[in-house]
This record gives structure tokens, C-alpha cells and sequence, in this order.
């Protein structure tokens, strides 16, 4: 689904990527028009994660290099499976 982007009376109107809902976003880059889309789209890109990491989650991962063999094209995915890379491997803190 793509992000409707128009001009109305009030201002950018955007459509929201979860209900599809037209709102007016606060921010700039806001993608969903509440709190409880932010949520749902937020479990649905942890569910995708799992599922790319499924089958390795079954072995050991950790220390594996879960990362490197098949880098996401998408450069914010890129950065969430680092991040969950560095947490698994112990470097957050
Ligand atoms: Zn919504």
C-alpha cells in the first residue's frame, strides 16, 4: 500500500497505512493516524523479522553472523535487524 499524499483545506492530508483511514498528520512523517495503528504496525513488522529469523532463531544465532548474508534493501529494516543484532549479542548496554 502506498501513502496517498494530497493537499486539503487544512493541510496535507495523509492516508494511514494500517486502516487506511485519511488523517492530518502532527508530524511530517507520520505514516498512521493514531496510537493504536502505530502499535499494529509495529507488531506487524516484529512478526516479518521473526519470520525472516525464524529458522535461524532454531540454531544458534547469536554470534552467527545473523547479519551481512542478506542485508535488507530497506535501510530502516537494515537498522532494526542491527539493533537486534547488537541486543542479542549483548552491545546495548
Ligand atoms: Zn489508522
Amino acid at each position: 500500500m502506498s501513502i496517498t499524499k494530497k493537499m486539503g483545506r487544512r493541510g496535507i492530508i495523509k492516508t494511514c497505512e494500517i486502516c487506511g483511514e485519511e488523517f492530518h498528520p502532527k508530524h511530517g512523517n507520520q505514516k498512521y493516524c493514531g496510537e493504536g495503528c502505530i502499535r499494529e504496525a509495529k507488531t506487524r513488522t516484529m512478526r516479518k523479522l521473526r519470520k525472516t529469523y525464524g529458522i535461524h532463531n532454531k540454531k544458534k544465532w547469536l554470534g552467527t553472523g545473523g547479519l551481512g548474508s542478506t542485508p535488507y534493501h530497506d535501510f530502516k529494516r537494515e537498522m532494526i535487524a542491527i539493533q537486534k543484532e547488537k541486543v542479542r549479542c549483548g552491545l546495548s548496554k
